[in-house]
């Protein structure tokens, strides 16, 4: 039985039925049949469905918002935020898609060559709970828009947003089985990885399971994205607005209770300019109300579940006893845990090496603008970076040589249909949205006419 509890109370709010191995086969086969169905739609057609998906979103907003909140704990204006996002990002690749998909001409000595974009079929995707809609709309949006069919394995614990993700898109009027819930946990997942009908499999989620869904790809040889972990540094050079860097980075560390992949994990700051914001932070974080998500004024609920509250509080005393110094937080009932700030973080320490995950933020402080880069990139992941200094030519320089997917400069780094996401090293490969997201599951083919 897959369980979904409140985060907050602890109290189970619905238990779902697994799918047995026959019902996994029925519904891959399903999957394959709508392919062909969806084979026979236009783009125009779909481009239309996925904008009255998106309208039946933003209609509902608060009603799936209500539920994302119940099942991991997010507030519900958190919630409400992610689902209409959702809906912005839909209306974004209805416009865009015709573009994203014409053929593309390249200049030859042949008559006509250029290259098509073809779906290549059915899609699985293994997604986390802490965007238990936007993570999987980022996959779902382009793909269906491109015409594959789309089945997801969701995070155990959010079976009830997997059942409302596979109805709101026939909502939107997409053919049955275009897009299907497989209700399995991750020791079931080989099997469907295996299938010959299912064409690649993109994973968001821990570096470990990362690793072994690509050791799977690789068996089956399965076109795979692999969106991980992060330790994102937040670098704040001693030019930077210290004001607007401060708010940034406990926005950035604290929405979603800190559980977000791009979170800013490892604050780290020019030597002249640490204590300034050490207190800066310190003085935002104090006004940060924390408690029943429903409530319009809470900032910070409850972590998803006890056992993540559990390993971060563990995370924290291990580079305390390590000689980090905690300014504040830390404490720890069921799933709430209070938001905590350690500094004088130094390489070794757990909350520099390992990812936090959860509303603890590090202070890291750097001698100089080449040892903070220094410090950014000693970590096994690149996803994202945020980096703030009020000299852009220097931004533009240092921007160059930090080592992740993603460097936003005096600016919140946050996931936007327009711009690619994604990672270097441990943090995965592959990337989701704009054009690049687009044709990452599709048959890049080349048409040569002499
Ligand atoms: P997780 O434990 O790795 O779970 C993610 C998904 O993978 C769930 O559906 C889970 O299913 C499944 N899974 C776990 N182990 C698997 C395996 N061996 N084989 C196949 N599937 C497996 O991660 P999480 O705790 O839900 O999410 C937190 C992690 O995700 C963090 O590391 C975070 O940084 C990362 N994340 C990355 C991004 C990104 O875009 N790069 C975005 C969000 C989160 P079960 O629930 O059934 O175990």
């Amino acid at each position: 039985m897959f369980k979904s509890i409140y985060p907050f109370t602890g109290e189970q709010v619905a238990e779902y039925q697994p799918h047995t191995p026959e019902q996994v086969t029925a519904i891959i086969a399903n999957a394959a049949r709508a392919f062909t169905t969806l084979q026979a739609t236009t783009l125009q057609q779909r481009c239309d469905w996925m904008r009255a998906t998106a309208q039946h979103l933003k209609d509902k907003a608060a009603e799936y918002g209500a539920l994302i909140t119940r099942e991991m704990g997010k507030t519900l204006k958190e919630a409400t935020a992610e689902v209409n996002k959702c809906a912005d990002s839909a209306l974004y690749y209805a416009d865009q898609a015709p573009a994203m998909l014409e053929d593309r001409l390249i200049k030859t000595e042949a008559r006509a060559s250029y290259v098509s974009y073809q779906p290549l079929g059915t899609v699985l995707a293994i997604m986390p709970w802490n965007f238990p809609f936007w993570q999987v709309f980022r996959f779902a949006i382009p793909n269906l828009l491109a015409g594959n069919t789309g089945l997801l394995k969701h995070a155990s614990n959010v079976s009830g947003c997997a059942l409302a993700l596979e109805a709101i898109f026939r909502e939107g009027g997409f053919p049955e089985y275009a897009f299907q819930a497989l209700l399995i946990s991750s020791d079931h997942i080989e099997p469907v990885i295996a299938d010959a009908r299912i064409q690649g499999v993109t994973l968001t989620g821990s570096t470990p399971a990362g690793r072994s869904v690509g050791a799977l790809a690789g068996k089956y040889l399965k076109k795979s994205v692999l969106e991980l972990g992060g330790s994102d540094p937040f670098i704040v050079l001693r030019d930077a607005d210290l004001d607007k860097a401060a708010t940034t980075a406990v926005l950035s560390r604290m929405q979603n209770a800190g559980q977000s992949c791009i979170a800013a994990k490892r604050w780290i700051v020019e030597a002249p300019v640490v204590e300034a914001f050490t207190e800066k932070v310190k003085n935002i974080l104090a006004s940060k109300i924390q408690g029943d998500p429903f409530k319009d004024a809470t900032d910070i609920g409850p972590m998803a579940r006890p056992d993540l509250a559990q390993a971060l509080s563990k995370q924290l005393v291990q580079s305390v006893a390590a000689g980090a110094r905690l300014e504040m937080g830390g404490g720890v009932q069921g799933c709430n845990f209070t938001p905590a700030l350690l500094s004088g973080v130094q390489p070794g320490m757990t909350a520099y090496a390992e990812e936090t995950f959860g509303p603890l933020a590090a202070i890291i402080p750097a001698a100089s603008a080449a040892a903070a880069i220094a410090l950014a990139n000693d970590s096994s992941f690149g996803l994202g970076a945020s980096l703030w200094t009020q000299d852009l030519e220097k931004a533009r320089l240092l921007a160059a040589q930090v080592q992740s997917g993603s460097v936003f400069v005096n600016s919140l780094m946050r996931s936007d249909a327009r711009l690619p996401f994604g990672g270097i090293k441990e943090s995965g490969y592959g990337r989701e949205l704009s054009v690049e997201g687009m044709h990452e599951f599709l048959n890049i083919k080349t048409v040569y006419m002499e």
